[in-house]
């Protein structure tokens, strides 16, 4: 592919046309895995399905990728650019694909092979990976993709999530750190000898307190949420063992690691040893780092919206979020996109939002999405300034 801007006008037609023509797969893989759903990391049936309507369409399979058993990566040409496309496919517990994870694997696996077809490798200059990212809901398995350098190899990489507007993102998802804390002192007769103790749940109270009240002094974008699990085994028995856990949350990861986490640590130590206990910590689930955006990326996605003749309407000024997503730790990495896409009017994380999955509404949906993927993927590989415009905003946003 070359900048002839000409030859690029004519290419769109025909990735539309491709994707289209994937319609069957579409729904072949939305109907399955909703008829199959699969909680994070036991994505079994649905890696296999995925990964062999991946290899039957000319892809090579590596399965397993970052010690996940259920992540892939599906890869046609070995040439750089490598644009991928993210697939998630886990469920919840109890309402199957109230997510709509079974239409997001559905569009990335569309839109990957629509790309392999219409612009191979051989001739465009590009690769095009499905990337088959396991857990969304529970470890967050982008993120560990992220640290076993999974995205190395990758360019850029394009995800796209159901729900009930259109959208090229919106600053919503904040970073998130899991934070348990446990504090570790004495057992003695809490009648009879309570001298002996050490009281591991009196220190946990304080730092509680003490935590809570940090708020005061942090900036506003922070949210820190804790509950006690546990606080000891008998009120006669002076507690050797008490523990809380925390999700620490923020708009800003670096503000997290360098000044929130910190002064949380602090506190919880100030109050072991006004008690004369020990405490440790344990980040006991994975960090989550917030969305960085990029302009240009959006401005595309937004283009190609316009192109399929879908309305893509403002964002809610008011919405100031505060989910997470493991996506963000990718765009951290490599430039990448998360976009919506209208599927149903259902509220996410319900049983009719899984049922509206495979609708024809849900199912149009999708393949729509599938070509606005597909068609900012060619725009950054045909126009390859563009792709180093998203590089640039990456390496500027991680210098300050
Ligand atoms: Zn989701």
């Amino acid at each position: 592919m070359n900048e002839n801007s000409k030859e690029k006008q004519d290419k769109k037609p025909e990735i539309v046309k491709a994707v289209d023509s994937l319609r069957p797969v579409i729904e072949d893989i939305a109907v399955s895995l909703y008829k199959n759903p699969e909680t994070g990391l036991n994505e079994y049936f649905a890696s296999e399905k995925l990964t062999g309507i991946l290899k039957e369409n000319g892809f090579s399979v590596e399965a397993g990728v970052a010690d996940l058993p259920t992540a892939f990566v599906a890869r046609v040409g070995a040439n750089r650019p490598n644009i991928a496309f993210m697939a998630e496919y886990d469920a919840l517990p109890g309402i199957g694909h109230g997510c709509g994870h079974n239409l997001m694997a559905a569009v990335a696996v569309a839109a990957g092979i629509a790309m392999s077809r219409v612009c191979p490798p051989e001739e465009c200059g590009a690769s095009w990976t499905v990337l088959g990212t396991p857990a969304e809901e529970t470890v967050g398995g982008k993120v560990i993709m992220v640290e076993k350098g999974v995205f190395k190899d990758v360019d850029a990489a394009f995800i796209a999530h159901p729900g009930q507007t259109n959208s090229v993102g919106g600053g919503v998802y904040w970073a998130s750190h899991p934070l348990e804390i446990t504090f570790h002192g004495r057992t003695s007769h809490a009648g009879g000898n309570p001298e002996a103790g050490i009281n591991a749940l009196d220190a946990c109270v304080h730092a509680y307190i003490a935590i809570r009240n940090l708020r005061n002094h942090l900036k506003d974008s922070v949210r820190i949420a804790g509950i006690i699990t546990h606080g000891g085994h008998a009120q006669n028995i002076v507690p050797d063992v008490a523990q809380m856990r925390f999700t620490l949350r923020s708009t800003d990861w670096r503000y997290l690691e360098n000044v929130v986490i910190p002064k949380v640590k602090q506190a919880a130590e100030g109050a072991a040893q006004m008690v004369g206990c020990t405490v440790d910590f344990r980040h006991h689930e994975m960090l989550f780092r917030e969305t960085l955006e990029y302009p240009v990326l959006k401005r595309i996605c937004a283009q190609n919206f316009a192109y399929v003749g879908a309305e893509v309407p403002p964002p809610d000024p008011s919405y100031a979020g505060g989910g997470v997503t493991d996506v963000g730790s990718v765009t951290w990495v490599v430039p990448a996109i998360q976009i919506g896409f209208s599927a149903t009017s259902a509220r996410g994380h319900s049983v009719e939002f899984a049922e509206s999955t495979v609708t024809p509404r849900g199912i149009d949906a999708a393949v729509m999405a599938a070509k606005v993927l597909a068609l900012s993927a060619y725009d950054i590989v045909a126009e390859p300034h563009l792709l180093e415009e998203a590089k640039a905003h990456l390496r500027e946003r991680l210098s300050t």
